[in-house]
């Protein structure tokens, strides 16, 4: 959802998230399109990443503004585990929370017993478990971004991993930093060390088997 999967550009993606997801938000009331898009304009004001901004979405025909709300709440909450803002992203899932409370109840007496509510509370009480983990890739190229991290992981794939390093080392070729374009000094100092290191170890070699020659 937060990968924003439901806007791939692969119609059998858009297909998966849409039946993956129909029955996790609550049926389309009877208020007008107006009145979601004010309520989507006010979550935007309330709910403000780290750093930057967000981008604005249009309403989709199957869940009009619902996966757009939910998508920029997650991006959010996201955004402030990745800089290290632990307690504010604390403070946003205790939003979340509150607002799923709240959602479309009629009276706040009310059971939380719609399927949806179900399925969305039982989800924001996972990302409040594993909370540390969330992570946006530091690919800045990603097509994924927002991933759940295994250890210290700054890239949501091997394949990101690479990209990103490449990208680093053009950027130190165009900025005329040492990348691994070494000047001929340079190459002569690396080559001359490996050299020195391969003899050591060559010496160190022939020191042992002739030991080891002797005690046999
Ligand atoms: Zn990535």
């Amino acid at each position: 959802m937060v990968n924003a999967l439901d806007r791939s550009s692969d119609p059998q993606k858009r297909r998966e998230f849409a039946s993956r997801y129909r029955r996790w938000f609550p049926e389309r009331g009877t208020a007008d399109e107006s009145w979601y898009a004010e309520y989507y304009r006010t979550v935007r004001l309330w709910w403000r990443p780290e750093s930057g901004d967000l981008p604005q979405e249009e309403p989709d025909p199957e869940f009009g503004f619902e996966v757009a709300i939910l998508r920029h709440k997650l991006m959010v909450i996201w955004s402030f585990v990745n800089s290290g803002a632990i307690s504010d992203a604390e403070k946003f899932i205790e939003r979340a929370n509150v607002w799923l409370d709240r959602y479309h109840r009629r009276r706040p007496s009310d059971d939380p017993d719609e399927e949806w509510r179900c399925k969305l509370m039982t989800a924001i009480n996972y990302l409040e478990r594993i909370l540390q983990l969330l992570k946006i890739c530091e690919n800045p190229e990603c097509q994924i971004r927002y991933f759940i991290r295994e250890k210290q992981k700054k890239y949501c794939s091997t394949d990101c991993a690479l990209r990103a390093q490449e990208l680093r080392r053009r950027q130190w070729v165009e900025q005329g930093l040492p990348g691994r374009e070494l000047t001929p000094e340079g190459r002569q100092r690396i080559s001359q060390a490996a050299t020195e290191r391969w003899v050591k170890y060559r010496e160190a070699k022939k020191q042992s088997s002739k030991e080891q020659h002797k005690k046999n």
